[in-house]
């Protein structure tokens, strides 16, 4: 992987986060968020808890001015008596605490608030004006003299006075005492609930955000993780992997449409695989087939190819023999030393040869069944046929049996179409190159080897020293024959001929068209005599066809060579040549053995044999005129 060494801007560095770390730095943020909200949230509980406490504190006040008053009140009544009784005194002490009176009144007059509470000091103060007029009439009684009317003021209207006030004032610091008691009270309890409500809420809302961000990141994270897992092991080779995401959410349709790409990569691994093999065998078959330079070693390879291509099926190749109109089986693969056995006798009887191409059939007993592998008395099997060709001609058929409803995939189909296809290209190359072989060393006329072919054989048989006898033969005056009866007569001449030498000639034997009506033998094994007597044979069986046939009359003159005794093959040729010529010099019909020891050029003829039966009668004509004639020997 490429590295760049720019330093990476902030954004870079934020996109190139990790998706975990990325959640994780996300919600790390809103919980520091939450935090700070939770804070204010208790930031504005301890203010209201602290407005709460100054209300505790002015209600505090004023029950304690309330009190105060009471005191007051007391002290007031207190001084009012103690002048009284203590007369002549001052009236100081009673001012001094109708000055604390008054002030504490003040106080609770300026706090108060409701209309209770007012109305409440408003009748604690009248009730302290009448209790201030009595005080006076009291004091100036005491100043008159008169101590007995100021007792009975004071025991009389001011206790009144003084009782009403004074109960007013209890009863005033009574409901400001309860009031701050209250305030007190509903101050814990709502300080308390907002403090366990804060903590509450505050934990929770913390556990949620931790656990969401936990969540979050796990449904996120891991299945991306999953995905990434199976991309690098993808990238790695292995098309197996599969991110494991369920869900509908963009990672589960990524990790879809990821194994989906994955399932198509392996089909075209497998399809690319496939190709691959069957070009390997294709091209291993093709190379095999074209080191075999034979039928029996093509067929061979196609028997190994089937066994190969159709493994657990029982196959063989059909052929058909050069009629092209009998079919024969030529190979077998699989388990059945009999192969399937389809008793198809021609090509054209073949469905597959018909339809030319692959035919299968997937039960032997079903209505649409090949007719040959329904009735071929066998258990049920299922069936392919595909047609062997060379260049658009029928050849043959591969067939395979198997398993009932098994028949061959597409791929053993195709492997053996591509077996067919080659088998047929080579098989019938093989035939045409032997057809075009023999064509060229064969005489077409009489089916003989020519001479090229002749001379190639017998120096073989030479080289591995094989003793044999070298005869020229010519067929004598056949000139006149064919001026006298045409060529085709001679054409069927020079074929009885040949057809009467073949007859006598044993497996060894050689016998070829040395050109003309001259023909050449190599007689293995046998000497001179020997083939002197052979020779024989030959005319008298040539004699006794012409006798019973409606062609004329006509002989044959020979030169017999031992060939195994002359110096080089061109001698032996020119020796028994020689030997024909004086063959024909001594009146033809006649064999010469000509003398191999003297092989240096001089022609010494060792024997002169003659047949002396008689022709039939109408050849007699003929071959009384070639007597007559006295025809040089144009040899
Ligand atoms: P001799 O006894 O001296 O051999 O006389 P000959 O007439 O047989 O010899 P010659 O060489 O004069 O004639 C050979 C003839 O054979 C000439 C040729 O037309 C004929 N001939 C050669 N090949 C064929 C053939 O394939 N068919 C036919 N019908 N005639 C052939
Ligand atoms: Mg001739
Ligand atoms: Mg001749």
């Amino acid at each position: 992987m490429a590295t760049s060494t720019e330093p990476r801007t902030f954004r870079q560095r934020i996109i190139d986060l990790p998706v975990g770390r990325k959640l994780f730095n996300g919600f790390a943020a809103l919980t520091c968020v939450l935090v700070l909200v939770i804070g204010c949230l208790f930031l504005t509980v301890a203010r209201l808890g602290a407005a709460n406490d100054q209300i505790v504190r002015v209600a505090a006040a004023r029950s304690e001015a309330a009190d105060h008053l009471r005191f007051a009140a007391s002290e007031l009544r207190a001084a009012q008596q103690a002048y009284v009784l203590a007369w002549p005194s001052t009236h100081q002490s009673f001012d001094e605490a109708a000055g604390q009176f008054e002030s504490s009144l003040q106080t609770l007059r300026q706090g108060a608030r409701n209309a209770v509470s007012q109305a409440l000091i408003q009748k604690i103060a009248t009730g302290y004006q009448t209790f201030l007029q009595t005080d006076q009439l009291i004091w100036e009684a005491l100043q008159a003299g008169k101590p007995v009317l100021a007792r009975n003021l004071t025991l009389g209207a001011e206790s009144l006075a003084f009782g009403f006030m004074a109960d007013d004032a209890a009863h005033f610091a009574a409901i400001a005492e309860s009031n701050r008691a209250s305030a007190v009270t509903v101050f814990h309890d709502t300080s308390d609930e907002a403090r366990i409500l804060g903590v509450v809420l505050g934990l929770v809302a913390l556990i949620v955000m931790v656990m969401s961000s936990w969540i979050i990141t796990k449904l996120i994270r891991d299945p991306l993780h999953r995905v990434q897992q199976a991309a690098e092991r993808a990238a790695d080779g292995d098309l197996e992997a599969e991110a494991d995401v369920d869900g509908d959410d963009e990672t589960g349709r990524l990790a879809r449409a990821f194994n989906s790409m994955l399932s198509k990569l392996r089909l075209r691994e497998q399809a690319l695989v496939a190709e691959h093999r069957r070009q390997e065998t294709s091209s291993k078959v093709q190379r095999a087939l074209e080191m075999a330079d034979d039928e029996p070693t093509a067929l061979e390879v196609v028997g190994l190819t089937l066994a190969d291509v159709l493994p657990g099926r029982s196959s063989e190749l059909l052929l058909a023999d050069n009629s092209k109109s009998n079919l024969e089986q030529a190979v077998v693969a699989g388990d059945n030393p009999d192969g399937p056995g389809c008793p198809v006798a021609s090509p054209f009887s073949c469905v597959a040869v018909r339809s030319g191409s692959a035919v299968t059939f997937a039960s032997s007993t079903a209505l649409d069944a090949c007719p040959h592998l329904r009735n071929r008395g066998v258990a049920p099997c299922s069936a392919v046929c595909v047609p062997v060709t060379f260049m658009g001609r029928a050849m043959g058929v591969i067939h395979a049996v198997g398993t009932e409803h098994q028949t061959p995939t597409p791929a053993e189909i195709e492997a053996v179409s591509m077996l067919s296809t080659q088998a047929g290209a080579r098989i019938g190359m093989l035939r045409t190159m032997i057809r075009t072989s023999e064509q060229a060393s064969t005489d077409s006329l009489t089916g003989l080897i020519n001479r090229r072919t002749f001379q190639t054989r017998i120096r073989s048989m030479r080289r591995s020293n094989t003793p044999f006898a070298l005869v020229m033969a010519d067929i004598d005056h056949f000139k006149r024959v064919n001026d006298t009866y045409g060529h085709e007569t001679g054409d069927r001449a020079i074929k009885t001929f040949c057809e009467i030498a073949k007859s006598t000639l044993r497996q060894n034997d050689l016998m070829a068209r040395w050109g003309g009506e001259e023909f050449a033998f190599a007689f293995s094994g046998l000497d001179p005599t020997d083939t002197n007597a052979v020779i024989d044979r030959m005319r008298l069986e040539l004699a006794a066809r012409l006798s019973t046939s409606d062609l004329p009359g006509f002989t044959a003159s020979y030169g017999v060579v031992a060939a195994d005794q002359c110096a080089s093959l061109e001698d032996a040729i020119r020796l028994a040549d020689d030997a024909l010529y004086a063959a024909k010099a001594q009146g033809r019909n006649c064999s010469v053995i000509a003398d191999s020891e003297t092989s240096t050029g001089t022609l010494m003829p060792t024997s002169t044999v003659r047949v002396t039966e008689k022709p039939r009668e109408h050849s007699v004509g003929v071959l009384a005129s070639l007597a007559r004639d006295d025809d040089p020997v144009d040899r």
